[in-house]
């Protein structure tokens, strides 16, 4: 379902105009509006789900088909050098709207973007008791 107070359920059905690079009938895919780089992009669910949680696993799976296909494009016309896909869930994460979306960022060499984080150090047993509290 898409909801009314929702952007991107607008933009993803259409009744917010997008720059859209590929659309089929589960997902949109547009041009972000502040581009980290040039063809910065985001695939949009049409059928609204906040996050990765919510998200139906087909759904989920068909996202990653789509990321491919756009990249294969991405490649072949922007020539980009790489392509870092970034995926936020939570405001904790740096979610700012909340709908599922895959970021697509094309990335060139020498481009000044930096998607990071800091390494941390980690333990035997640090890795061996985080392990046991996700499977457990
Ligand atoms: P988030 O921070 O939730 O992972 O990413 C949200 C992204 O949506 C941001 O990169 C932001 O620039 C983009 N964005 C927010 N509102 C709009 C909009 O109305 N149109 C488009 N094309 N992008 C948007
Ligand atoms: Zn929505």
């Amino acid at each position: 379902m898409k909801r009314d107070d929702c952007i991107f359920c607008k933009i993803a059905n259409g009744d917010v105009p997008s720059k859209t690079l590929f659309e089929d009938e589960r997902f949109r895919v547009i041009l972000d509006l502040a581009p980290a780089t040039r063809g910065h992009a985001l695939i949009l669910p049409k059928e609204h789900a906040a996050d990765l949680f919510e998200l139906p696993e087909e759904i989920a799976s068909g996202a990653l088909v789509v990321a491919k296909k756009v990249a294969a494009k991405m490649s072949e016309k922007l020539h980009c050098d790489g392509l870092n896909l970034v995926q936020n869930n939570g405001e904790a994460a740096g979610q700012t709207v909340a709908h599922f979306h895959i970021h697509m960022i094309p990335r060139y060499r020498d481009d000044g973007q930096q998607i990071n984080w800091i390494p941390g150090g980690s333990t035997e047993e640090g890795l061996e008791a985080v392990k046991r509290e996700i499977t457990g």
